[in-house]
Parts: structure tokens; C-alpha cells; sequence
């Protein structure tokens, strides 16, 4: 893979709680247990996909790296994980939206930042914080594609407008290549009427988007995190396991159908 061709994808939903860490945390963990070189982002300054791992940091954070402090190679963090990489946040991260909000450049810190590291990594997946402020902006202006989780629950679809008008600002004003890559949703109760009825909804605004992949209502992803596991690790045959086995392998199908990517990966999961 060449520099270029490396596709950065943000994980957004400016709605907190609908599924977005779980998502990026689990996506990439099956992603380098599949072989393919991943590097996860962690641009919510509440730190959760960093905590998720198990990771800690200590000295530099993603902070740094965009404040232009630290080279991304020193800000990096092994995971437990082969294959996985992560770019940890910190509570800091909170001050970049107002410390860089007056520089030239404001919209392209991440970019920029991430540009020297990109020949390392197959794929790039941000986890990105719950608002479309800069940070999320710059997610935006560094990705080639949008996923957005969307919870199974009353009122999901509401802001999904203003997400998507946003991505067509940063298309037209910023990165013309950005689109909605696709849509997931979470916390899929096979039980009730209602989870299916925002799925037929989804399916019916956004037909090509929608992975077919439902991600179930499942108590161990809520757990995985606070052993800084994935559920790969934690729980490898649960139904969640395999809900984000499969919705990883739709996406890497859907990244060699939009974009004739496809990565040397070996499969051991
Ligand atoms: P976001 O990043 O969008 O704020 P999270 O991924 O942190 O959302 O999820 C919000 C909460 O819901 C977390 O406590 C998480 O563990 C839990 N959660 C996420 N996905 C599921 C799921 N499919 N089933 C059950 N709990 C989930
Ligand atoms: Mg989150």
C-alpha cells in the first residue's frame, strides 16, 4: 500500500452513547486479528477508546501530537493486540477546540499530523467525539469515509440531517473525496417491534448505506471495556464477537468494492 491509498474512516454521530467507541474499538481489534495494520484514533477527549484498551498513557497523547508538540511515531501506543495500534487521548484534548480554533490550519491539525505515519497502516479508523465541533471536523477532513452507528432506540434518526449536512459542507469546502461510507446499527433488540422499525426506517432513507450487519443489545460489550478488552478477547464466541466479526468483513468487502482496495491479511479469527 502506498501513502496515498491508505483509507482513513471516522466513526461519528454528534449523539453520545449510540455505540461509536464500541464500534472503533472492536472494528479495528477484528481488523488486526485479521491481519490488516490498523491504527485506531482517539479523538473524544473523554479518552474511552483508550481506556477500552487497557491503555493508559503516559506522556504524549493525540493532544500533543496536533498542538504540533510530539512526531505521531512518539505519541504511538502498542496494544496487547498484534497489529493494533492507538493514538491515545487525554482530557486535553478538550482545550484543542478553542486553543486552535483561530490557526489557519484548524481544520487540518489531524491530517497533517497522521500524514508522516499513514505508509505504516493498512487502515486508519477515529473514534470521534460526541459533537460536531473541530475535532469532529477534522476527523471529517482527514477520512475518505463516514460510518455512523446509530442506536436501535425512539428518536435514533433525529440529528442524522445535520450530520449529514455537515458532511456536504466538508465536501465542498474541505475534502472533496469525503463521503458516508456507511451506516451501523447498534443495540439491535431482536425483541422488540421498535428496533426493527428503525432499522426499516434507516433502510428506507439510506438504502446503500446500511451495513446488514445488526449489532445486538449485548451486556458483554458494555463489560469488554472495563477489563480493557475487546470482545474478541473478552468474550471471542458471544454473539457480539460475531456481529463484529461480520460487520468487519462487510466492511473490508465494501472497501475493495468502492474503492478496489484489498489488503494482504492472513485469517485467524
Ligand atoms: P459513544 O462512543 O457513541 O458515546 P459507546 O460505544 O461508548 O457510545 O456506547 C455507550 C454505552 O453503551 C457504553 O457503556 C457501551 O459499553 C454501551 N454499549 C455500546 N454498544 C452496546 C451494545 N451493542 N450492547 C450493549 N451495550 C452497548
Ligand atoms: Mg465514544
Amino acid at each position: 500500500m502506498n501513502k496515498k491509498s491508505t483509507p482513513i474512516f471516522a466513526i461519528a454521530n454528534q449523539k453520545g452513547g449510540v455505540g461509536k467507541t464500541t464500534t472503533a474499538v472492536n472494528v479495528s481489534s477484528y481488523l488486526a486479528g485479521r491481519g490488516v495494520r490498523t491504527l485506531l484514533v482517539d479523538l473524544d477527549p473523554q479518552g474511552n477508546a483508550t481506556s477500552s484498551l487497557g491503555v493508559e498513557p503516559q506522556g504524549a497523547t493525540l493532544y500533543d501530537l496536533l498542538s504540533g508538540e510530539e512526531l505521531a511515531k512518539e505519541v504511538i501506543h502498542l496494544t496487547s493486540q498484534t497489529g493494533l495500534d492507538l493514538l491515545p487521548a487525554s482530557r486535553d484534548l478538550a482545550a484543542a477546540e478553542v486553543e486552535f480554533a483561530s490557526l489557519p490550519d484548524r481544520d487540518k491539525r489531524l491530517e497533517i499530523a497522521l500524514e508522516p505515519i499513514l505508509n505504516n497502516y493498512d487502515i486508519v479508523i477515529i473514534d470521534c467525539p460526541p459533537s460536531l465541533g473541530l475535532l469532529t471536523i477534522n476527523a471529517m477532513s482527514s477520512s475518505r469515509g463516514l460510518i455512523v452507528p446509530i442506536q436501535c432506540e425512539y428518536l435514533a434518526l433525529e440529528g442524522l440531517g445535520h450530520l449529514v449536512s455537515t458532511i456536504q459542507l466538508v465536501k465542498s469546502r474541505i475534502n472533496p473525496t469525503l463521503e458516508l461510507f456507511g451506516i451501523v446499527m447498534t443495540m439491535f433488540d431482536s425483541r422488540t417491534r421498535l428496533s426493527k422499525q428503525v432499522v426499516e426506517e434507516v433502510q428506507k432513507h439510506y438504502p446503500n448505506k446500511l451495513f446488514r450487519t445488526l449489532i445486538p443489545r449485548s451486556v458483554y460489550l458494555s463489560e469488554a471495556p472495563s477489563y480493557g478488552q475487546s470482545i474478541f478477547e473478552y468474550y471471542p464466541s458471544s454473539k457480539a464477537a460475531l456481529a463484529y466479526s461480520s460487520l468487519g468483513e462487510e466492511f473490508l468487502d465494501r472497501i475493495k468494492q468502492v474503492y478496489g482496495l484489498a489488503f494482504d491479511s492472513k485469517p485467524d479469527r
